[in-house]
């Protein structure tokens, strides 16, 4: 008896696709979705009562491992003192001051539930703040699913981008250009025509969406630059990269490379809520000023700042400041990566890898890609084969070759060095 099977027939009789989130419906690789039935440090159990090593960590969120106890005393506590009140507590002040102390391109921040809403949310922003309409997206970044964001290229610059969602009128997507990442000239070229019309350019800094993409140091800075010249807000998504590749944040690394630089706006989400439904954006003081109910952008959440959620956050983002914390996690990504790469070489399985902090990706080929298109050239009959290898061995991947994969603190060498045997003899297969 599979009870992740008979859960997931029941699941599709009452929730389309049997899930809440289409990725994890299993469509892109097949079988059955494992439901989960509890989780703790870097491990989680399904239905059947089986273990396995989860490197998805909710999608980034779990950065100190399922169950931390502090964590879990944090929300305990909260809990007692109420659920929400739809009036202001001094949590959601405390969690706003730790974010701008490690994110100091900010001035202000606002709270909310998930990163769609913040992203949706920094970009009428953006509008309201230059009384412009366009924007500037990248094939292959995920910005969450507000209907202006699902978008793909059209035919070209010239052209406006397809909506990639139905119900999401042409007219929606009309003022969303979708260029190609690290494409210095492509993005020259959409400033050169559009330059006056923008609103704001969003980017994922390293894009996590699209496997693990980085953006150049160049690209980054040309970025940067046209933004500027042309009036334009450059909005960093770091809802998977904040606190997640870095203390500071993607924009931590980028300025460690580029003298002085920072984006306008920035947008978070995933390890801020330590797994709780928490997100956020912010930026200058001048442009958070213009939101309601000071200035004439409007926006607003019955559950924005939850007083669980907050607190969750707050004792998540204490401890990713222990000391020695990041080197730790550092090393153990770097570990996994490089043991990766050895069990690929060792099997002659062409293959790269790349990691930052404790985000990591690989890449069924030997060259790192730099685009969504390179990205999707991937075989994926084969990422499904080491997909459901590693699956059957209890590794949790993301069941999707376009994902990124996420280390925890949690996770021991011995977690690590199981995952590279395991990832060893799928190889294998693979390379026969
Ligand atoms: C996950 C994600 C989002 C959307 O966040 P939700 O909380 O799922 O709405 C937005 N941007 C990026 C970069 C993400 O990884």
């Amino acid at each position: 008896m599979d009870n992740n099977q008979s859960l997931f027939e029941r699941a599709q009789r009452v929730i389309p696709g049997g899930v809440n989130s289409p990725v994890r419906a299993f469509k892109a690789v097949g079988g059955t979705p494992r439901f989960v039935q509890r989780a703790q440090g870097p491990y989680f159990w399904d239905a059947n009562g089986k273990q396995y090593i989860d490197y998805i960590g909710s999608w980034g969120p779990i950065i100190l491992g399922h169950g931390h106890p502090a964590v879990v005393e944090a929300v305990q506590k909260a809990m007692l003192d109420g659920f929400s009140f739809g009036a202001p507590t001094e949590r959601e002040v405390e969690l706003a001051e730790e974010i701008l102390k490690l994110v100091p391109s900010m001035d202000m921040v606002r709270l909310v539930s998930s990163g769609t809403e913040a992203a949706m949310s920094a970009i009428r922003l953006a509008r309201g703040a230059t009384g412009r309409k366009k924007l500037i997206k990248f094939e292959g970044c995920y910005h969450g699913h507000a209907d202006a964001l699902l978008v793909k290229a059209g035919s070209g610059l010239a052209t406006n981008g397809l909506a990639t969602s139905a119900g999401v009128p042409p007219e929606v997507v009309q003022h969303t250009l979708v260029l190609e990442y690290n494409n210095i000239l492509q993005l020259e070229e959409a400033f050169a025509l559009h330059g006056p019309e923008l609103a704001c350019l969003m980017i994922e800094p390293i894009a996590g969406n699209m496997n693990f993409v980085r953006a150049s140091v160049p690209f980054m800075r040309r970025c940067r630059e046209l933004c500027t010249a042309h009036g334009a807000l450059f909005v960093f998504d770091e809802v998977m990269t904040g606190f997640r590749v870095h203390l500071g944040g993607a924009q931590a690394v980028y300025a460690q490379q580029i003298p002085g630089f920072e984006p306008d706006m920035t947008v978070m989400g995933k390890v801020i809520g330590g797994g709780m439904p928490l997100a956020a954006f912010g930026g200058k003081r001048e442009v958070m000023n213009l939101l309601a109910p000071l200035g004439a952008v409007y926006q607003a959440g019955t559950l924005s700042g939850n007083p669980v959620a907050t607190a969750c956050g707050l004792a998540t983002l204490k401890e990713i400041q222990q000391p020695g914390f990041w080197a730790g996690l550092e090393a153990k990504t770097q570990s996994l990566v490089d043991g990766l790469k050895a069990a690929a070489a060792q099997a002659d399985v062409p293959f790269s890898a790349d990691c930052q902090g404790g985000m990591f990706g690989f890449f069924l080929f030997p060259d790192l890609p730099q685009n969504y298109a390179t990205v999707m050239k991937t075989d994926s009959a084969k990422f499904n084969t080491l997909f459901h290898g590693l699956l059957d061995r209890g590794i949790y991947i993301a069941p999707a070759l376009y994902e990124a994969g996420f280390v925890s603190a949690a996770h021991t060498d011995a977690d690590i060095a199981a995952t590279v045997a395991a990832a060893a003899e799928v190889f294998q297969l693979l390379s026969k």
